[in-house]
């Protein structure tokens, strides 16, 4: 659509999210009646635990329906912490924590609090295509550092120092990573920490997926590598993900005290605090038995085996082992130039509208996330779905000429 008069440039800058967008649009093509196989999808499919749901019933019914303060509820704060220190031996105070509208909001609020314009982020690509959005909401620049199957698509140290320019405040880490799957190791991060403590700048590690892992590479906050990094680390985490609590909306930042007071002085003025129910809900979760989460992770561990087992034998087809999150990537760059029935594949978004039009599998284009060679498929859906889906997949690459 042309840009309004009333329309702000930011707007302008900016395009709306193709994860969301390609999920609404599964959704509406399925309420339309067709037999739409949806892989587009970037949450869990399962309801979020019952006690959870109690948590934030009770909280409700006893009159917890109050502005609470701005970064949250002291509880929750010290859960937070709590969870911190046991799954990372990272030592926060409650100070150091706001909570936030989700993950997602809280990366916004970080930038927001961290960026004058024209400061710089290094964003590692294939990324998670809310990054740049963000930073550039926040008047900052975002610098892309691409990578490929090679490294498994992690940046390297030396990738690191070469895009640090005196304009450089922040790298954006995701790991285990949206939309690859990949997982940085202990040593990797190191190296990448010493980078980012000679040259001082700052990291946001967007932990979001810490809980799905699947594989011996276990899951290591950088905070946790050095007094020096976690100094500068601004960690962000949140429930969406492990404990299916994505309509909830509920993330958190834990940072230095001066980030954290940028966070909540922006956040007094805009959203002033999470949903008070979700919060509880967020204290239940963190604070009750884990047994749901993992009794998730083995259903999305065999899920991903599956899903890329059959991605794998397909010709033509390359998709390396996600580690972590609920995500693949395969290559299927060998089937451009090829012809459909109705068009040509040309690039990932004529692959997956193509797909989508003629044998109705959505998946999400990987030029979303800067990497025009690869597709993201969910497989937080049932296994019956994921063979389906997949045997149509095959089928439609069969037919192609
Ligand atoms: N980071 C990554 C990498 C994600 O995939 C998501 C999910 N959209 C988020 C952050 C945001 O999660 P939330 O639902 O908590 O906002
Ligand atoms: N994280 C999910 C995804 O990447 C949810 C959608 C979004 O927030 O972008 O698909």
């Amino acid at each position: 659509m042309a840009p309004s008069k009333w329309q702000s440039d930011r707007v302008g800058q900016i395009e709306d999210s193709i994860t969301l967008a390609i999920s609404a649009l599964a959704k509406k093509m399925k309420s339309e009646g067709l037999d739409v196989i949806g892989f587009g999808a970037g949450e869990p499919d399962f309801d979020t635990p019952e006690f959870i749901k109690e948590a934030a019933i009770k909280a409700i019914q006893a009159g917890k329906n109050k502005y609470t303060d701005s970064p949250g509820i002291l509880e929750l704060r010290e859960a937070i912490c709590a969870t911190l220190l046991a799954d990372h031996n990272l030592t926060y105070s409650p100070k150091q924590i706001v909570t936030t509208v989700g993950a997602k909001h809280a990366i916004y609020n970080a930038m927001m609090a961290i960026l004058n314009p024209g400061d710089e982020v290094i964003i590692p690509a294939p990324y998670w295509v809310s990054y740049p959005a963000q930073v550039i909401l926040a008047a900052g620049k975002p610098v892309i550092v691409q990578t490929d199957e090679s490294t498994e698509f992690k940046i390297s140290p030396q990738q690191l120092e070469a895009a640090i320019t005196p304009r450089t405040k922040c790298v954006i880490i995701n790991s285990p990573s949206n939309p690859t799957g990949m997982m940085y190791t202990r040593d990797e991060l190191a190296a990448l920490a010493e980078v980012i403590v000679r040259k001082d700048i700052l990291v946001l590690s967007d932990e979001i997926y810490e809980k799905l892992v699947y594989t011996d590479v276990a899951h290591v906050s950088i905070a946790s590598i050095s007094e020096e990094a976690k100094k500068r680390t601004i960690l962000v985490n949140g429930v969406s993900k492990a404990y299916a609590m994505t309509g909830w909306r509920m993330g958190y930042v834990a940072a230095e005290l001066d980030i954290i007071e940028g966070i909540n002085r922006i956040q007094s003025h805009s959203t002033s605090n999470v949903t008070a129910n979700a919060q509880y809900a967020a204290l239940a979760a963190y604070t009750g038995s884990q047994e749901a989460v993992e009794a998730m992770r083995v259903a999305f561990d065999r899920r991903r085996k599956l899903m890329v087992k059959l991605l794998n034998e397909i010709p033509g087809v390359s998709c390396l082992e996600p580690q972590g999150a609920f995500y693949a990537f395969p290559n299927i760059s060998s089937f451009f130039g090829k012809k459909s029935k109705t068009g040509t594949v040309t690039d990932t978004a004529s692959f997956c509208d193509l797909l989508l039009k003629e044998s109705l599998v959505a998946l999400v284009p990987g030029i979303g996330f800067e990497s025009d060679t690869c597709v993201r498929l969910s497989y937080a859906t049932s296994d019956a779905q994921i063979e389906a889906g997949i045997k149509r997949l095959k089928d439609w690459l069969a037919s192609l000429k």
